[in-house]
């Protein structure tokens, strides 16, 4: 089956069409700038690639269509006819409560997802006017599927997912942890699985999703039970700009001390803190490395207090489980940074984790990378959100 997976943002819209039986990816790019002067990226395995070319995109119905010419066009293109292309899937970000699985769209599911919009208002009108322009341009006759970033932690209990707040807090407004990166902790902790070559249904797993964003998740049995990520992205692990976990009493004492309102104020936690905010480097892993290698003493203590962070989840996720089988690292910083894979793993040798430098020395393969003697395997598994929305979406249609 042909899918395409569409990821939309407010001003950009990634895509890739996917053979879902031979799992090739036979088109990707970009949109962007989408409103703006639209910039067109496309890339072909034997085709002419197409770097940022001005096309008049001025809402994402014409990217939309930019993306199917490229897709059947004569010379470059990968496929005869948009008829080809079998269904669409669509990454969404927050599905609440309601979506605790990926689904077929239709209006009761726009509604649904339209009703999501005060949980994520950022993300989730984006991903719906991707869902609209492809109706629009496509028409009805397309199948597509929303896939939720949230819903693989929906498996959750109430006592992973309750905040100590007053209850009414999560019945009326439903402020409880959701947890992000649901579609990566399923891909790679099912990849883990095959890797080990045992039933996931039997597997503790502990999944370190490292990028810029940045969360961690206790996977038991195939289900996730707990995750570092909260009611917002926000929480967890310091990423390349976000806090992380902070105690909330600093909000009113910077706020007073440095007058500044609640947007500001989060605008700060969202895009000014983290490794960057901490270094005053960069929230760039690579250039974090760099500068303390040359003696940045900030850029050292970021990348320490990131892993800090990280090895803390680990304890307290084994604790959660009673117990872990394997550890995996993914996404940007856990499949190509060694040194931050060996600081989070070294110190934790007294629950069975031994890592192998030599396996560890690898980038963006799957690999076991822990001794042959550790009791608790940890695996590099380079995430594939993409192939997880195209599978999820063959499967449904
Ligand atoms: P992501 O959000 O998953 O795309 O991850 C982005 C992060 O991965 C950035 O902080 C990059 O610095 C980091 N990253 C990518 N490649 C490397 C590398 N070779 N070494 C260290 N960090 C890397």
């Amino acid at each position: 089956m042909k899918v395409l997976v569409i990821n939309a943002g407010s001003s950009s819209l990634k895509y890739q069409l996917l053979d879902t039986a031979s799992q090739d990816v036979l088109a990707k790019g970009l949109c962007e700038r989408i409103g703006i002067d639209g910039k067109f990226t496309y890339k072909a395995p034997g085709k002419t690639t197409i770097d940022a070319r001005s096309v008049a995109m001025p809402t994402h119905s014409e990217a939309i269509q930019a993306v199917l010419d490229a897709l059947v066009d004569p010379g470059n293109g990968v496929i005869a006819s948009m008829r080809e292309i079998d269904a669409v899937g669509h990454r969404v970000v927050h599905g609440g409560e309601t979506f605790a699985h990926s689904v077929r769209i239709d209006d009761q599911v726009l509604a649904a997802m339209e009703a999501c919009i005060p949980l994520a208002p950022l993300h989730n009108p984006a991903n719906i006017l991707g869902v609209k322009a492809c109706s629009a341009v496509m028409g009805a006759g397309v199948p597509q599927v929303a896939v939720f970033d949230t819903a693989f932690h929906q498996t959750m209990p109430p006592v992973a997912y309750t905040y100590a707040l007053p209850y009414e807090y999560y019945q009326q407004d439903k402020v409880r942890r959701y947890g992000f990166h649901g579609t990566s902790h399923k891909y790679v902790t099912q990849r883990a699985a095959d890797m080990l070559g045992k039933p996931i249904e039997s597997l503790k797993l502990i999944s370190c999703h490292l990028g810029n964003g940045s969360s961690v998740a206790a996977v038991a049995g195939g289900k996730s039970v707990d995750t570092s990520m909260g009611f917002t992205p926000l929480a967890g692990v310091p990423m390349g700009t976000r806090s992380g976990d902070l105690d909330a009493g600093i909000l009113e004492y910077l706020m007073n001390r440095h007058g500044m309102d609640i947007k500001e104020m989060l605008s700060v936690l969202n895009k000014k803190s983290g490794v960057q905010g901490v270094s005053g480097v960069s929230s760039d892993f690579r250039d974090l490395c760099a500068a303390r290698d040359e003696g940045n003493e900030r850029a050292a203590l970021a990348l320490d207090l990131f892993n800090y962070g990280v090895k803390k989840y680990i304890g307290a996720y084994a604790a959660a489980m009673g117990g872990v089988d394997a550890v995996i690292f993914t996404a940007g910083v856990g499949e190509n940074d060694a040194d931050q894979r060996m600081a989070i793993a070294s110190g934790l040798e007294f629950m069975g984790i031994r890592m192998d430098p030599d396996a560890n020395s690898i980038r963006g393969k799957e690999a076991i990378i822990s001794a042959i003697d550790s009791k608790v395997k940890v695996l590099l598994i380079p995430t594939n959100e993409e192939l997880m929305i195209a599978l999820e979406t063959a499967a449904l249609v």
